[in-house]
């Protein structure tokens, strides 16, 4: 197994846990597609559901629907505890104060509130955001968004030939023009876990504010986002068994503190009147309008089963996924891996000689397989690599071995069909 990447503890391989049984709590890994058995290699893209949470947010609408905070009726009590567990939930997951978390739609909603809300009113002509090359869209375009209104520019450091990311390398380009840092923990096309407490030590003794984008990390390992030293970290809620529409950003109180909203409605004020509005206090302030509170819900109940489950044996698991499937792909003649830093993430890039990606995707379809094909919303990455496309296989702990050995021999199928 790989070494544990800095900011993540270290895996334990555990074989008390019955996998099996584990898989058989999502019920949609059951089902058919083509006639074959559902064979699901793409978790990067969305996670898939246990029982628990479709079962949680099924019993919030039968049961508890009501709005948050704003009634007083015993629904609307039993609903803002429900939200409010979850968030509490979520915090504790993760090592956080609660009252440090805004609760949102996802990743992309995190960082665009960091990038409206915290850095526009703090940017000027001539400052410099900090990215790297293997950023997701989610993490490129919200900072070109506010550069371009501040005078700021927006720099971006390399990768290694591998797809890591070398700190000297970060080093150099954190010039005295730097504001701020957004990266993200594990690329969501290499699988590269970055070193984000070296990263973000880096920053904060040159004065630069530090963004993660976490989306790929939480679902695979233990994070503890305290120990990481980092001042903003996003997260997705649908990558981590949770439902769509669901996750939070992390930032310390003092940045809360100081924030203006960027979005204004019900729920984020304290009082409104036409001279003027005075707003709610931490998270809230960020939280405008009705929230996903099924989906919070539901993510609470995620996160509880993913705990009982236990992130080291989850990261343990994927580990051992991840070798077995390496390993057979290097065994096909033409086949490409993109993306082997040390210690990476269960995601696997790959090219087959003489066959394009979208083609092998589809004909997969047909066998029951799901990949994902194109530019995993990483176009300059791709552009960097000097490839169109890739496949992309990513795995999870509900995924097998046997399941391994199947999509490596339905790859070596299609690959004759295309030759
Ligand atoms: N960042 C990374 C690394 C991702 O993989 C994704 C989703 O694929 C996102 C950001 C965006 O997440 P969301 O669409 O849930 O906001």
């Amino acid at each position: 197994m790989n070494a544990p990447a800095d900011g993540l503890r270290s895996a334990t391989v555990d074989p008390a846990v019955d996998w099996d049984a584990v898989r058989a709590e999502f019920p949609l890994l059951a089902r058919e597609v083509h006639g074959k058995p559902l064979l699901y290699f793409d978790s990067a893209n969305t996670g898939q559901k246990p029982a628990v949470v479709i079962d949680a947010v099924n019993d919030f609408y039968r049961h508890h629907n009501a709005n948050v905070s704003r009634a007083v009726h015993q629904l609307g009590s039993e609903a803002t505890d429900a939200y409010e567990g979850a968030r509490r939930a979520l915090a504790r997951f993760v090592n956080v104060r609660h009252d440090e978390l805004v609760l949102c739609s996802g990743t992309t909603f995190a960082l665009n509130l960091v990038a409206w809300s915290w850095a526009l009113p703090r940017l000027s002509a001539g400052d410099v955001i900090l990215l790297t090359r293997m950023e997701h869209h989610a993490n490129i375009v919200p900072w070109q968004l506010v550069a371009a209104r501040a005078g700021a520019t927006i720099r971006v450091v390399d990768l290694a030939p591998d797809g890591s990311l070398d700190i000297d390398t970060v080093r150099a380009a954190m010039t005295t023009e730097v504001r701020l840092f957004t990266f993200t923990h594990v690329s969501n096309v290499l699988g590269t876990v970055t070193p984000v407490r070296a990263l973000c030590r880096e920053a904060r003794r040159r004065g630069i504010t530090t963004v993660v984008d976490g989306s790929q990390a939480l679902p695979h390992r233990p994070v503890d986002i305290a120990a990481l030293g980092c001042d903003f970290y996003a997260f997705t809620g649908h990558k981590m068994c949770g439902p769509t529409g669901t996750g939070a950003l992390w930032a310390r109180a003092e940045h809360l503190a100081a924030m203006e909203p960027f979005m204004g409605g019900g729920e984020m004020i304290r009082e409104v009147s036409f001279d003027g509005t005075t707003y709610n206090d931490g998270p809230y302030r960020f939280e405008a309008g009705t929230p996903n509170i099924a989906g919070f819900v539901g993510l609470g109940a995620a996160v509880g089963y993913l705990e009982a489950l236990g992130m080291a044996r989850v990261e343990a698991r994927e580990q051992a996924l991840l070798a077995h499937l390496t390993e057979e792909l290097q065994s096909i003649e033409g086949l490409r891996i993109l993306g082997t830093a040390p210690g990476k993430a269960a995601v696997v890039s790959f090219l087959v000689d003489g066959a394009h990606a979208h083609d092998l995707a589809t004909l997969l379809d047909l066998e029951g397989i799901a990949i994902r094909s194109g530019q995993h919303c990483a176009h300059p990455l791709l552009a960097w690599l000097g490839v169109a496309a890739t496949c992309r296989a990513s795995l999870a702990f509900y995924n097998t071995h046997e399941e391994v050995e199947r999509f490596v021999a339905a790859l070596r199928k299609v690959r004759m069909l295309l030759a």
